[in-house]
């Protein structure tokens, strides 16, 4: 493997197992009763430790980086907020980390960058929220990014099983530097990483797509009339967060679509940045649903794409095709 960007890859790697550790205390939390009240404290209390966790150790570790996280302090900086931050702060002491003073909001707000050229990390402490409360799917995506090429990714996916073949959700982190390759590693060991690559299907009839679970997100009725083009037999796997982008990448599924749901939705680099690496060095293509490369130079927001097209890359340009045939069923 090339050297480089080594130690940035140990350094996502470190960040984002502690942040799954927090993730994983905060989900066993949430009950049904809060699930029915819509009370939403413990899924925002994760994704701002998760996001503290990551942005304290990469400050450590360089603190000369940018980070583009997705979330920021200021609300937690409200006086009324005081318990709030108490209930942050103990999810962060119970994984070893003493936040003092201001730390939690300036560790938080290191990830207030907001990108464009040059280095920077991007950070998702929590992608696929919904999952996340309804005990379902959910990924922590870190990667690093320079001059719009992105270098590093590291996906945490904790609700994965290790190997398709396995019912028991016991985790997984994927992992990839550019030029050399992508990785998998169950969560929670210190096993040695196994090399992976996307599946080597050539018929998109064979194939077996996957989705968001959320409609808004990605239109359901659209992926329905692409599959039926393209005679693929195969329900749609619909799975939150970039868990999708994992599934491709070790070829457990050939296809992820996201289809524009709202015309002009601008899709958000750190919603993609981790599982685009990963997919691209598992052998995999990625691109907009104009088969455009997508561009992470232009800020916190894709604003040159629209939607996402993922495939094993001996699909790509079939479903390309179809994706355009298809098209017009956006609502504005
Ligand atoms: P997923 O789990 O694949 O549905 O993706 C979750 C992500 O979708 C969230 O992190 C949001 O940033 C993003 N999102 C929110 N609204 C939309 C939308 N209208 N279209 C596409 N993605 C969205
Ligand atoms: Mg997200």
């Amino acid at each position: 493997m090339s050297d480089q960007y080594q130690q940035e890859l140990d350094w996502a790697i470190t960040a984002v197992r502690q942040a799954a550790e927090i993730c994983r205390n905060v989900q066993r939390q949430i009950t049904p009763d809060i699930m029915e009240k819509k009370d939403r404290s413990p899924v925002t209390i994760a994704d701002f430790a998760s996001q503290a966790a990551i942005c304290r150790h990469l400050m450590t570790k360089a603190p000369d980086d940018a980070i583009v996280g997705e979330e920021d302090a200021t609300e937690l900086r409200k006086p009324e907020n005081a318990p709030f931050v108490e209930r942050i702060e103990s999810e962060l002491k119970r994984v070893g980390i003493e936040p003092a003073g201001e730390d939690l909001w300036n560790w938080i707000d290191r990830g207030n960058s907001t990108g464009g050229t040059g280095r920077f990390w991007t950070l998702d402490p929590i992608d696929g929220t919904k999952g996340f409360i309804s005990g379902r799917q959910y990924a922590i995506s870190l990667a690093l990014i320079v001059d719009g090429q992105i270098k590093v990714g590291v996906l945490g996916c904790p609700n994965l099983p290790v190997s398709p073949e396995q019912d028991e959700p016991a985790g997984v982190l994927l992992t990839a530097v550019h030029g050399a390759g992508a990785m998998i590693v169950p969560l929670d060991e210190d096993a040695m990483p196994s090399k992976i690559t996307v599946s080597a299907i050539q018929s998109p009839a064979e194939a077996c797509f996957c989705e968001s679970a959320e409609s808004a997100h990605s239109s359901h009725s659209r992926s329905a009339r692409i599959a039926e083009r393209l005679n693929i037999t195969r329900p749609a796997v619909r799975l939150d967060s970039q868990a999708k982008y994992a599934e491709v990448a070790r070829g457990v599924a050939d296809i992820y679509f996201r289809l524009p749901a709202r015309k002009g939705y601008v899709e958000r680099i750190w919603d993609h940045a981790g599982g685009v690496l990963v997919v691209e060095e598992a052998g995999g293509v990625v691109t907009d649903i104009d088969g455009r490369p997508l561009e992470f130079q232009h800020g916190i927001g894709l604003s040159s794409n629209r939607g996402v097209l993922v495939t094993n890359g001996q699909l790509h340009e079939q479903v390309l095709e179809a994706v355009a045939a298809t098209a017009d069923s956006e609502t504005p």
